[in-house]
């Protein structure tokens, strides 16, 4: 734990010394390298410069799925794992668990005063949402989803989420609720601002426009070798292309995506891209080089995650020690809260 982040939260009423971030996941499976380049390499990147808090959103998981809950405790762990195995640092990231902080459901109550259902109903994800789940209708859980994530953000004050394009809307409500709530009570949010990598989503190995985990078109950061190799042998590419001999498209291929996003020779893929069009490659070659480029990216990774493994207890260890500190947090914007909107009966 670095001195900055103790020094922080230690005392009630501390004004944070850098600014925060608010990121996290659902825990519906493990997390793939989408996930990735939308969230994770940014987590990275910024857990010095940011006061980091890396929420795993359980109450989120019951908005789409109300079945094998009990695969729940070990999506969590996994999801530590591999925040953990990509470098997401302990030491300077709050990793916490929704579920165990009571002040999130009751800010998210507050806010839900502060939305309209037409405009609830109008955040493109609850349709992508109902389609990806073949629900006919959404619960009042599922419509509310956006409006909890803004609870998620704004209870530890987060000022940056680092997102995949997917989830841009819900920072705009939060965005929305932040201000209304200053201007209605007190000014007691920061307005939040999404940080979206250029990619914006990374396309499934299906050729769909999002890999998602619960869509079954995904690499895992946790897949072994092989189990890697035949996923990329397996990828859509261009659909028009029969032979290696016919011109095909770069642009919007999967293949290529992927390449540009994970392989760092950059001379290689502007050569197969040149090949490609021409008709002078075929797509078993471009393959093959996009699984070494992979495996260069995905191996360090195993690494890690072993090193991890073998240290028993240190998952719970840290999400326990997280919770406590984001819930302190939490309590503090609270007492905040309470007090803005005169429900301080008894004290806030
Ligand atoms: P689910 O389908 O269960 O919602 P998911 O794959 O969308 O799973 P989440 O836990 O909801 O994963 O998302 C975690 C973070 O990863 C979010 O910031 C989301 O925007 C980002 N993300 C998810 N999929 C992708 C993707 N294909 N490309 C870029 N970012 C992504
Ligand atoms: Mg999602």
């Amino acid at each position: 734990m670095s001195p900055q982040t103790l020094s922080a939260s230690a005392q009630p009423g501390a004004k944070a010394l850098r600014k925060r971030i608010l990121t996290g996941d659902r825990p519906t499976g493990k997390l793939h390298v989408g996930h990735y380049v939308g969230t994770l390499a940014n987590r990275v990147k910024l857990q010095d410069e940011y006061e980091t808090f890396l929420l795993i959103a359980d109450y989120h998981m019951l908005t789409t799925r109300l079945e094998k809950l009990e695969e729940i405790e070990q999506n969590i762990r996994d999801d530590v794992i591999d925040n953990l195995a990509v470098g997401v640092d302990p030491d300077k990231v709050t990793y916490f668990l929704q579920s165990r902080v009571p002040e999130i459901p009751e800010l998210h109550l507050y806010f839900s005063m502060l939305v309209s259902v037409p405009r609830a109903q109008r955040i493109p994800t609850l349709k992508d949402a109902m389609r990806d789940h073949g629900l006919r209708e959404p619960t009042y859980g599922l419509l509310g989803y956006p409006i909890l994530q803004a609870a998620d953000i704004l209870c530890v004050k987060g000022d940056l989420v680092p997102v995949g394009r997917d989830n841009e809307s819900h920072v705009e409500i939060t965005r929305e609720i932040a201000r209304k709530f200053n201007e209605l009570f007190a000014p007691v949010f920061p307005v939040p601002r999404a940080l979206i990598p250029e990619i914006g989503l990374l396309p499934g190995i299906d050729g769909r426009e999002k890999m998602g985990k619960s869509l079954g078109n995904a690499i895992n950061l946790s897949d072994d070798p092989k189990v890697v190799e035949k996923k990329v042998m397996s990828m859509y590419t261009d659909p028009t292309r029969l032979r290696p001999t016919d011109p095909g498209t770069v642009e919007g291929n999967p293949v290529f995506v992927y390449h540009d996003t994970f392989n760092t020779d950059k001379a290689e893929v502007d050569d197969l891209k040149d090949r490609y069009r021409r008709g002078a490659v075929g797509d078993v070659e471009v393959k093959r080089k996009l699984i070494v480029a992979l495996e260069r990216f995905l191996e360090p990774i195993r690494e890690k995650r072993a090193e991890i493994e073998r240290r028993p207890g240190l998952v719970d260890e840290i999400l326990e020690s997280g919770t406590i500190r984001a819930r302190a947090e939490a309590q503090r914007t609270l007492h905040e809260v309470r007090e803005a909107m005169k429900l301080d009966y008894f004290g806030s």
